[in-house]
Parts: structure tokens; C-alpha cells; sequence
């Protein structure tokens, strides 16, 4: 076990890395006195850590006169302000990109149609990634992230199974790195938010949290030791096709009766038309309302649907013992109707031990996907996770570039 936990380390290590890298961009220069403190690491870790950074050229020293009149304190900021990460957020229909400052600050995000299902999605894409590059104006680009919501087979040429998106083994990777000249990183776009969360997020106060959530899909992402874990084909965290109900409704994967298929937006609308509660061109938002106009045939349907959610999670809970659980997705604009039989039903099946956990709802929308996307490419960049070391090399020698160049 400890053999195992040892090569675990080297990738927490590059993640804390790139969390000082990120905590310098966004609250601006600081000790290594604060950044143990804030990143809640030892202060022999921070000094190496630091060490290794100055040395790289991400990060440089400044002294600041202390304001009692003492010594001088040595603060340590970011080398370079001029790299820019750009994240993509790809769904069925549309695609969102962010330009992003090493800070995590977005620069500019656009919105444009997509259609997943055409024969051109990897030159389309590729143009309208060039286009939204060219507006952004940004000097230097670190690297490009993608989001997909589906499996990335193979992280070096960033290969995606999806059943959203109706993909199987598309290189997206690969097509975007030599038509645009750049690195990518592809990723499932709830893995994109786990490491968001790690670095910008509620998920920098947790080693082992799992990220939920809640729409057309439901996903999940596990974060173990402050490692991502992805599985042995890229394909962990598939939450949404865990089978609930053998005589339930057919899947987008195919099989019956998944989570997904029963608690998804779709499956909500479904049961709210068979009730007569909504017509055939209103959606779950119009569902909600009438729930919280006291409907109660409306909030029984995401009563029943919190309850199969509560048990799902209360599984997870039992297996992986996390110490937070953070939900998000486009559904948690109906969290209201969800959140107290979700809440009863967790810690009724969850064992006793567990019943304290914390359940943190954030709300995202999909510039915030976008950001996680983007995230991934600083992310990236301390890895040395054989699978996406070729674009995390390049991604490297980018941000030391820009460093000089600065
Ligand atoms: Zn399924």
C-alpha cells in the first residue's frame, strides 16, 4: 500500500505546485509563512516546493519593507503575468470558451453553436477555437483545456468516448494540438471541475471530497489523497449509469433503468407530462415553479428523485468516507425542491460516522465549466503523470517562455 501511495505522491506534489502557482495569481505576492498557512502545507514542503519554482522561473522573489520598521520580509510572486490558459467547454449543442489570466481570472468568454452529431466536429471546432483565440488578443497562451462530458480514453491524444455527444474514439486532442500549434488537455468535464475546485474552490480545503452532479446527466468526480482518480481507462466516476430500477426507463448508454435515465432533467419532464402538471414545451424550470407554488403532485417528483440521488451518494459515502461533498450542475437551480429529502435520505443510509459530512452546492454556470477547463492546463503544467507528459512538457516550456519574455 505504501509502494502505491508513493508514486500517488508525485502528482499531489505537482498539484501543490501549481496550487501555490495559483494562489500567487490570485491574492498577489506572499511568505512562505502565508502560503503554508493558506494551502494548509508544512512549511519544510513550501520552502522545497518554492525552491523548485524559483529555480524554474515560474516564480521570482521581492522584498517589501516591513512596516514595524524590522527586517525585510522576502515575499514571492508570479514570474509572469502575460500567460493565458484557454478552457472549452464542449455540450451537445454549443460550445463555451474562457481566456483565463494564471489567477483564474476569465478575460473574456464566448458562447457559440456546435453541433456534436456533424461529420466536421473536429474542423469545426478547431475553427471556432482559432476564431475565439484571435478575439481574445491574448499575447501568450499557455495551453488549451478542454471539458467533454464523457470518457478520455487516451490523455495524449485526448480520444473521447462520449454518449452525449454520440463520439466514440474522436481524437479531439490530437486534431486541436496540430491544427492550432498548441498543447490540450482534454478531460471529463466533472474531473475539469475537481481540479478547479483544488485550485480556485471550496475543494482546496479537502484531500478527498467527491463532486456531484446534477442535470440532463448526472456525474461524479473523486478526489482521493488530493489526487484525481480517474480509473484505469479514464472512465471513473460514471454515477449516472449505475442501475436503479431493472424496469425503469432505457438509457442514452443503453442499458435500463440507470440513475440518469430516472432522475436526469428529461426524466423529470417526462413524469411532470404524465401528471398534466407541464405541457410539451415547458421544462423542468416551469416543473419547479409549480412545485414551489405548493403543487404537491410537482414536489413529490423531485422528492422521489432526491431520495434515489441520497442513495446513490450515501453508497459512495459508505465506500469512499469523504470529507465533503460538493453538488453542482445546471440542476442545482431547483436544489430547493431536492435538498431536504437528499439531506434525510443521505444521512438515514450513510453509517454513522459519516453523518456529519458536509454538503456544499455551488452554482456554476458554463463560463465557471469553461474556467475548470482552463484550470487543467496550470494543472497540467507540474504534472508528471506519464499520460499527458508530452503536452505538459510543452506546457512547461510555454510558461517559462512567457516568464523570460515578461
Ligand atoms: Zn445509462
Amino acid at each position: 500500500m505504501k509502494k502505491v501511495m508513493d508514486q500517488g505522491r508525485l502528482s499531489k506534489s505537482d498539484l501543490n505546485r501549481s496550487a501555490i502557482l495559483a494562489q500567487l495569481g490570485i491574492a498577489g505576492a506572499a511568505s512562505r509563512t502565508d502560503l503554508a498557512r493558506l494551502l494548509n502545507l508544512s512549511p519544510a514542503l513550501i520552502t522545497q516546493l518554492t525552491r523548485d519554482l524559483v529555480s524554474d522561473g515560474l516564480i521570482r522573489e521581492t522584498r517589501t519593507l516591513s512596516s514595524s520598521g524590522g527586517r525585510p520580509a522576502t515575499l514571492l510572486g508570479l514570474s509572469s503575468e502575460a500567460g493565458t490558459t484557454i478552457g472549452i467547454k464542449v455540450v451537445a449543442d454549443h460550445l463555451t470558451f474562457v481566456a483565463m489570466a494564471t489567477d483564474g481570472a476569465i478575460l473574456m468568454s464566448s458562447t457559440v453553436d456546435f453541433n456534436s452529431s456533424a461529420s466536421s466536429i473536429l474542423e469545426d471546432l478547431a475553427e471556432k477555437t482559432a476564431s475565439f483565440i484571435s478575439d481574445s488578443k491574448s499575447s501568450v497562451i499557455l495551453g488549451i483545456g478542454v471539458a467533454v462530458p464523457g470518457a478520455v480514453r487516451d490523455s495524449n491524444t485526448g480520444s473521447v468516448d462520449s454518449v452525449t455527444l454520440g463520439w466514440q474514439g474522436i481524437p479531439l486532442g490530437a486534431t486541436l494540438a496540430r491544427t492550432l500549434s498548441l498543447p490540450v488537455v482534454v478531460e471529463n468535464n466533472v474531473n475539469a471541475v475537481a481540479v478547479a475546485e483544488q485550485l480556485y474552490g471550496t475543494g482546496r480545503n479537502f484531500q478527498n471530497f467527491l463532486v456531484v452532479t446534477i442535470g440532463t446527466g448526472i456525474g461524479l468526480s473523486i478526489v482521493i489523497e488530493g489526487d484525481l482518480y480517474r480509473g484505469s481507462r479514464g472512465a471513473a466516476g460514471e454515477l449516472g449509469h449505475i442501475e436503479i430500477d431493472p424496469e425503469g426507463p432505457i438509457c442514452n448508454c443503453g442499458k435500463k433503468g440507470c440513475l440518469e435515465a430516472v432522475i436526469g432533467q428529461t426524466s423529470l419532464e417526462a413524469a411532470g407530462n404524465d401528471k398534466g402538471l407541464i405541457s410539451g414545451e415547458e421544462n423542468v424550470g416551469n416543473l419547479a415553479n409549480i412545485g414551489r407554488a405548493g403543487n404537491a403532485a410537482a414536489q413529490e417528483i423531485f422528492q422521489t428523485a432526491a431520495r434515489h440521488l441520497g442513495t446513490a451518494v450515501s453508497n459512495l459515502v459508505n465506500i469512499f468516507d469523504p470529507e465533503a461533498i460538493l453538488v453542482l450542475g445546471e440542476g442545482v437551480s431547483q436544489w430547493d425542491l431536492w435538498s431536504s429529502e437528499f439531506l434525510t435520505t443521505l444521512r438515514s443510509k450513510s453509517l454513522p460516522g459519516a453523518l456529519g459530512i458536509p454538503v456544499v452546492v455551488e452554482h456554476w454556470n458554463d463560463a465557471s465549466w469553461a474556467q475548470g477547463a482552463a484550470s487543467l492546463v496550470l494543472s497540467a503544467s507540474r504534472s508528471t503523470n506519464s499520460d499527458i507528459g508530452v503536452q505538459a512538457s510543452k506546457i512547461r516550456r510555454r510558461f517559462v517562455a512567457a516568464g523570460v519574455s515578461k
